[in-house]
């Protein structure tokens, strides 16, 4: 007993919820999301946030710093006074009765109408949340929080037309194939992390990935609670741009009610939906050579509060990993009506990523989806994600839930349907090939090394600004098209008439500011365009060092400013 709280303790140091080595034990506070609370404001103050939710901030601050965000204008209201070696979780409050069974247990507040933190005296609260309570353990880390204002840009034209490449992959997606895998995974009785059945769940994962020939598939192991469990990865390398990740994941671990889960956890829709649409998409794809590297990703411990997503998703942080987007799919098989339609669950920094499902969703799913931008719908993988900045949706089969065999044991695979749960995974895969851009034969190859520069310059009546755009030569092509849109990912705008023969471009027409983005495609002699570039941003904003810009003057007049 005494190993154990040692260990847990030990954990939780290292988590760094004691950040004032030495010092004084900073307090949890909860700091509204009022204008005086800027980007600026925030990281003068030196707190440490560890959520963000739709309304306010969660963070560790000590006395000096909540006075500074009090001289301000800012009111953080103290959760908790001594941030001790605790471990707080966040939990809904969607099920009715859910803040007195918490309080029955520990201590809770609530910080949203549907959002409270939990804590006990001792470490391990994770185990204290009643069962059924979707629930998040406090970011290990402080995490990184968007709080500019949604920028006005150029209006975003339709969606483009269904791909008929990824058309032809998500041709691929097989009903029966989603069928037996949710089968293979609910025979595994129980998937409760820290029973031995979810360990063998996990390497029959492992085994999957493996037979289809993925790279680099892999355990990653984490601790939590006084467990250990593992998540399962594996990749396709991309051909043009390895570093460049796009991920789909889902939770493979499974609950039922407390006196069943060592034993009973069959979780057919919670989650073996997810886990088995993310080996089909593993299947289809396997095939065909990227651009992107896509990373699959099965997740374990969720259930216990995100522990395996929160310890992968601060990993890709730490390690500056350069995620795309993140597609997490949990509970996409369990229609309660039909047409069902899905869920697409996003912060504001990832709404292009909902968008992009929303119309991937009808051109390859034949399925309706609903996007909904809310920062504390933090209950599954996506959410750590968020966390280290990176854009993630999640896709899920209603909002609030619908479905009687939640978190039960009788969510099984006869309480499927099959129609939906193809749907959902035929969305989520065609949003998947598309970010991942497979590459065709016969086309220019994917131009690499596009970088934008924002230049200043003076003409005879104006100070004006441009990006400058340069780019590798690509081999075999004839020209480039360039693109720009002012929303990543969405409603690109040609810029060129003809094509542009040297390997740069030059964009004076941007008006004051803004955020914009890039992306250039290759042309041949007979004017088939390949896949476009990574994307490159360029902010224009008054920190623009124009007197250090100017001093470029000889460059910039080659690059043909007047
Ligand atoms: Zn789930």
């Amino acid at each position: 007993m005494r190993a154990v709280k040692t260990f847990s303790l030990i954990f939780l140091l290292c988590a760094g919820l004691f950040p004032y080595p030495g010092g004084e034990t900073p307090s949890l506070v909860k700091i509204p999301k009022v204008p005086a609370l800027t980007a600026s404001a925030l990281a003068r103050s030196g707190v440490e946030v560890r959520q963000e939710l739709q309304n306010c901030l969660l963070a560790l601050a000590d006395r000096e710093e909540i006075s500074r965000l009090r001289r301000m204008g800012v009111r953080p209201t103290v959760l908790d006074r001594s941030a001790g070696p605790k471990e707080y979780l966040l939990v809904s409050l969607a099920t009715p009765g859910a803040m007195d069974a918490l309080r029955a247990r520990g201590t809770a507040v609530a910080v949203e109408p549907r959002t409270a933190v939990f804590w006990t005296g001792t470490a391990g609260a994770a185990e204290a949340v009643p069962a059924g309570l979707p629930r998040k353990v406090l970011a290990a880390f402080p995490v990184r929080v968007d709080l500019r204002p949604a920028a006005a840009g150029f209006p975003v034209p339709p969606a483009a037309a269904p791909d008929p490449l990824v058309e032809t992959i998500v041709s691929l997606v097989s009903s029966s194939r989603l069928s037996s895998d949710v089968q293979s995974l609910q025979d595994f009785q129980t998937r409760y992390s820290s029973t031995t059945n979810c360990e063998a769940a996990g390497e029959y994962i492992f085994a999957a990935f493996t037979a289809l020939g993925l790279d680099a598939v892999r355990f990653e192991q984490f601790p939590f609670s006084a467990y250990t469990s593992r998540n399962v990865v594996a990749e396709l390398t991309g051909e043009t741009y390895p570093d460049d990740i796009v991920v789909i994941c889902g939770h493979y671990d499974s609950i039922s009610p407390s006196a069943y889960r060592q034993t009973l956890a069959p979780g057919a829709d919670d989650n073996a939906s997810g886990t088995a649409a993310v080996l089909e998409a593993a299947r289809v794809l396997a095939a065909y050579p990227l651009d992107f590297t896509v990373r699959f990703i099965a997740f374990s411990a969720e259930e216990w509060g995100l522990f395996g997503s929160r310890a992968h998703a601060a990993a890709a942080g730490q390690a500056g990993e350069r995620v795309v987007g993140v597609i997490n799919l949990d509970m996409i098989a369990y229609a309660n009506s039909m047409p069902e339609d899905l869920q697409v669950i996003v912060n504001a920094a990832s709404g292009w990523l909902a968008d992009r499902f929303l119309a991937a969703a009808t051109d390859y799913g034949d399925l309706a989806a609903t996007k909904t931008v809310d920062a504390s719908f933090i209950y599954s993988d996506h959410s750590p994600f968020w966390d280290n900045g990176y854009p993630a949706l999640l896709a899920i089969e209603d909002n609030p839930l619908n479905n009687p065999y939640y978190h039960q044991t009788t969510d099984t695979i006869d309480k499927l349907n099959m129609t939906f749960f193809t749907g959902s995974t035929r969305a989520a895969v065609g949003l998947l090939a598309e970010l991942a851009q497979p590459i065709r034969s016969g086309y220019p190859a994917t131009p690499t090394g596009l970088a934008a520069a924002v230049v200043a310059y003076s003409s005879l009546f104006n100070d004006l600004t441009a990006v400058r755009l340069t780019w590798d030569v690509s081999p075999g092509a004839a020209g480039y098209n360039v693109y720009r849109t002012s929303q990543s990912h969405l409603g690109y705008v040609k810029l060129n008439d003809l094509p542009v023969t040297a390997s740069n471009f030059l964009d004076e027409d941007l008006g004051s500011g803004g955020t914009f983005y890039y992306v250039v495609r290759a042309v041949d002699g007979t004017g088939l365009e390949g896949n476009p570039s990574r994307e490159a941003e360029a902010a224009l904003g008054s920190s623009v060092g124009r007197r250090a810009t100017l001093s470029a003057s000889v460059p910039l007049r080659l690059w043909g400013i007047r």
